[in-house]
């Protein structure tokens, strides 16, 4: 019997999230309600189906607490100030999240988790890890803030060796008594500030991934932010701390040498200094930052014991997720490259950093970012600047300031047509050898349904462009 069964809980939002964990939880034999604010056609199809599975929806005001509730789980989306929970600190009830429902099912017994958070990189990272764990014979999947229900995952037949779980920050803000074997922050950046209220708590959420780690706290050598994390953390004793560079590693530490991935911190043989783990090449794509994901990612295998060849073979069997500095073709010499999921300034630096010579495709839903620092840097490796979304005046503001030589062309447009124009433009900017990259450093929601949406768009204007056609407008 599960901790959950016969007691009264209160689901907060009808989301995916939300679906999955209330499903999961009647399943379980727990009395489950779920509330929810709106009380459209979509939130009336899903009460119905989950009236199916024994769960009483109610919708139209999500700030009421039902009577008897033990436990209030919540979703992504709620911020900590809604109301709701408000009232049941009133009541004496516990507000948690799915990933802490999660750990509480998983027991003492389950699957250890070895767990990855951090502004950018995470679906990446954690996917690198489940293929090098996949390649080191154990059984395991990568789950968590990536579409698979953790839920599902921690009570799986035949049960997992090990996850390897991507977290994020609103996920760690409501998960108390996760005690993850090992855990990495990739790096931090301002982000989502709106829904943690400032920097310091948007960190200091992050920083719960540390919390009673037992082998090893990874943490970024470029990004000192998230060596005060760990350094902050309550682990459990004998739990190092871990980082990895780009550069030569320190002992205690993982970095590159001469081309290859070398581990420090995790020596098998006494008498050496470093074990090497796979080389540059074997990262796909070879990007720094990607670079420095594939470290981590081996960091947390490491930790867990995983052998060096492991470490090679799966990075090697690793492909990225789609528009995600995706190659979406070449076109007389110019290369184009798909990175729509760049949707904050932080993630589109690391792109831009990664080509010497960038026809930049831009802009979106600003999200309250400013584009100095971003364009600053980027200024020199910039031949061009395409404009396109609601917000495109920042960043042009900030070009006119950082880079006015670059020529810039603004679209003025905010329809999903100007996706096409906007690669017939960066071909005319574009020089031979050059890459267009499409790394709007903002949200898409301004003109696609989602990061998916506009890097389709883009991807179908590349092959237009190569076919000779002129495209739609
Ligand atoms: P997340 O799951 O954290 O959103 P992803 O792995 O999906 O991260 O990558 C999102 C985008 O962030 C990528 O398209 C790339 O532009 C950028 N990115 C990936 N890894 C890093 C990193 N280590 N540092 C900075 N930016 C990164």
């Amino acid at each position: 019997m599960s901790t959950f069964a016969g007691q009264h809980v209160t689901v907060a939002g009808l989301g995916v999230s939300g679906i999955s964990t209330a499903r999961a939880l009647a399943r379980l034999g727990a009395h489950v309600t779920v509330v929810d604010g709106g009380s459209g056609e979509r939130q009336q199809a899903h009460a119905a189906e989950l009236a199916g599975d024994g769960v009483d929806v109610r919708l139209g005001d999500g700030t009421i607490l039902p009577a008897r509730t033990e436990l209030v789980v919540t979703s992504p989306g709620w911020r900590p100030d809604h109301p709701l929970f408000a009232a049941a600190d009133a009541a004496g009830v516990e507000v948690v999240g799915d990933v802490e429902v999660a750990w509480r099912l998983r027991g003492a017994a389950g699957p250890p988790w070895l767990a990855v958070t951090g502004t950018n990189g995470k679906t990446t990272t954690v996917r690198m890890l489940a293929a090098i764990l996949s390649a080191a014979g154990l059984r395991t999947a990568a789950v968590g803030n990536i579409g698979t229900p953790l839920i599902d995952e921690v009570t799986a037949e035949p049960p997992h060796d090990v996850l390897a779980v991507e977290l994020s920050s609103y996920q760690l803000h409501w998960a108390p008594s996760l005690r993850p074997h090992s855990a990495a922050v990739l790096n931090l950046a301002p982000d989502h500030l709106d829904w943690h209220g400032s920097m310091e708590s948007y960190a200091a959420d992050k920083g719960r991934i540390y919390q009673g780690n037992e082998v090893a706290c990874v943490y970024n050598v470029a990004d000192p932010a998230t060596e005060t994390l760990v350094r902050k953390a309550d682990v459990t004793e004998g739990c190092r701390a871990v980082g990895f560079t780009l550069g030569p590693p320190a002992v205690s530490q993982l970095g590159v040498v001469d081309g290859i991935l070398v581990d420090r911190a995790f020596v098998e043989d006494r008498q050496t200094q470093a074990q090497e783990l796979a080389g540059v090449a074997d990262v796909d794509p070879p990007a720094p930052h990607n670079i420095a994901n594939a470290l981590a990612a081996a960091a947390l295998a490491r930790a867990y014991g995983v052998p060096a060849h492991a470490v090679r073979d799966g990075l090697r069997d690793f492909r990225p997720d789609a528009h995600r500095i995706q190659h979406a073709g070449d076109v007389a010499g110019v290369r184009y490259v798909d990175d729509s999921k760049a949707t904050n300034t932080h993630a589109a630096e690391a792109s831009l950093a990664a080509y010497p010579s960038v026809v930049w495709i831009a802009g979106g839903l600003a999200k309250g970012a400013t584009f100095d620092d971003l364009v600053r840097g980027a200024a020199p490796r910039l031949r061009g600047a395409v404009l396109i979304g609601a917000d495109r005046q920042l960043i042009a503001e900030a070009l006119a300031r950082h880079a006015p030589d670059v020529p810039v062309v603004d679209l003025a447009r905010t329809d999903t047509g100007a996706m096409a124009e906007a690669v017939r433009e960066a071909a005319r900017l574009a020089r031979a050898g050059d890459t267009v990259l499409m790394a709007p450093a903002c949200a898409s929601m301004d003109m696609f349904t989602n990061y998916n949406e506009r890097g389709d768009a883009f991807a179908a204007a590349v092959r237009d462009l190569a076919d000779g056609r002129a495209g739609n407008e």
